[in-house]
Order: structure tokens, then C-alpha cells, then sequence
């Protein structure tokens, strides 16, 4: 599917920016029904932010919409630096369903947005140390996996804001030593699903305010 783009120059300067990572927010029109689906047709505001006096940037018109106002989750990466990788070929015939943000090994891991640590989960053979943290709203979980560590004093049940240190980037799982990065997914979820449970939207135009790779 083709995707319209449109250069958006009403940059909203006034969301609160840490330091070194992107953080980029949708106001959305239209109805609860297309957010709840995940996808939302025609223009409606979109603003990705980045530093005070930024110049402005382009973005989709159409996009897969996660929740909003998701920072890049690996400290100091910035999003022309990440890959979409969402649609690879995995083991087994499987889609990756996730994107893999190359790092050296140790980066802080932030989290991309608020909500409660739902589970932290070893993952032997696959993700390795993870972290599945749910939004807010309940309608997302946001995977962080192949960790090195967890942030100390990370627990089940905790409450993290955007920016927090979820934990370090590894290589633990099925990550090899040679690229340590973060496997990173978001899932929509619907009511009563578990942590493990969930639809994977692509991360990627979310992240890089650019169309996915399809
Ligand atoms: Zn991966």
C-alpha cells in the first residue's frame, strides 16, 4: 500500500524532552473505532518532536497508530540510526514481528512510554532476560528483550514513566554476542490478554516517523 506523506510544521515544542532521544507524539482524529484497530485513515495531526526549534519533519499521513508519544528505547539512538526489520523472516517460518535496535552492549534501555512492568521474564533460547511493560490504557505491551540486565530494583507491578531505565542492552536469548541489540515489539492487546498474548504492530513507523518497509 502506497503511503502519503506530508511535512508537518507545527512541531509541538512544549512536550517535555530529555536529552538525547526522539520522542514524537500523534493527536489523532477521528474515531475510537480506528484507534482501537490500530489504523487510522485520511490526515489528522500528526507531530513527531524533537528539540526546541527543530525544523519540521515529515511523517505519514496513514499510519499504524501505537500509543502515543513514544520515545526511542535505546538511549542515545537517534531514528535514522534503527531499521525496520518488522517483516524479516525468523526461525521456523516465523515473522520477527519486532524490530531490532543495533547497540552496544550495555546502552540504557528507557522505556518507550508509560505503564506497569507486567511480567519479567527469562526467555531460554529465545528472548533471553525480557521485560513486558503494559501501557496505561491496558491496550498495549511494549517487549524489550536480549537484555543484558534489568535495571536494578526493576520489579513486577512497578510503574515506569517514559524515559525510565527499563535495564541494559545484551545479548541474551538467541541474540548473537557479535550484534547485541534490543528486540523491541509493541502488542495490541485486547481485553483479557496476557502478557504473552497480543498482535504485534510494527514498531518502526512509530519510532522513525517514516513509512515501514513493508
Ligand atoms: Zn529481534
Amino acid at each position: 500500500m502506497g503511503r502519503a506523506f506530508t511535512v508537518i510544521s507545527t512541531a509541538v515544542i512544549t512536550a517535555v524532552l530529555t536529552s538525547a532521544f526522539w520522542v514524537f507524539t500523534y493527536n489523532i482524529g477521528g474515531s475510537s473505532d480506528a484507534r482501537s484497530n490500530g489504523r487510522v485513515e485520511g490526515t489528522g495531526d500528526a507531530a513527531i518532536v524533537k528539540r526546541a526549534n527543530s525544523p519540521p519533519v515529515e511523517v505519514a499521513e496513514t499510519v499504524e497508530i501505537g500509543p502515543t508519544g513514544l520515545a526511542i528505547p535505546v538511549a542515545g539512538i537517534k531514528r535514522d540510526q534503527m531499521t525496520d526489520t518488522f517483516t524479516a523472516a525468523r526461525a521456523g517460518g516465523r515473522r520477527h514481528d519486532a524490530i531490532d535496535i543495533m547497540a552496544p552492549e550495555g546502552t540504557a534501555i528507557i522505556a518507550t512510554a508509560p505503564g506497569t512492568v507486567e511480567k519479567l521474564f527469562e526467555s531460554v533460547g529465545k528472548g533471553g532476560t525480557t521485560a513486558y511493560v503494559r501501557s496505561e490504557d491496558g491496550k498495549w505491551i511494549y517487549y524489550y528483550a536480549h537484555l543484558l540486565s534489568y535495571a536494578p530494583g526493576l520489579r513486577e507491578g512497578q510503574k515506569v514513566a517514559r524515559g525510565d531505565m527499563i535495564g541494559r542492552v545484551g545479548h541474551t536469548g538467541d541474540a548473537s554476542p557479535a550484534g547485541p541489540h534490543l528486540h523491541f515489539a509493541i502488542n495490541q492487546m485486547n481485553p483479557g490478554e496476557r502478557w504473552w498474548q497480543g498482535t504485534p504492530i510494527n514498531p518502526y513507523p512509530l519510532l522513525a516517523g517514516k513509512p515501514a518497509k513493508g
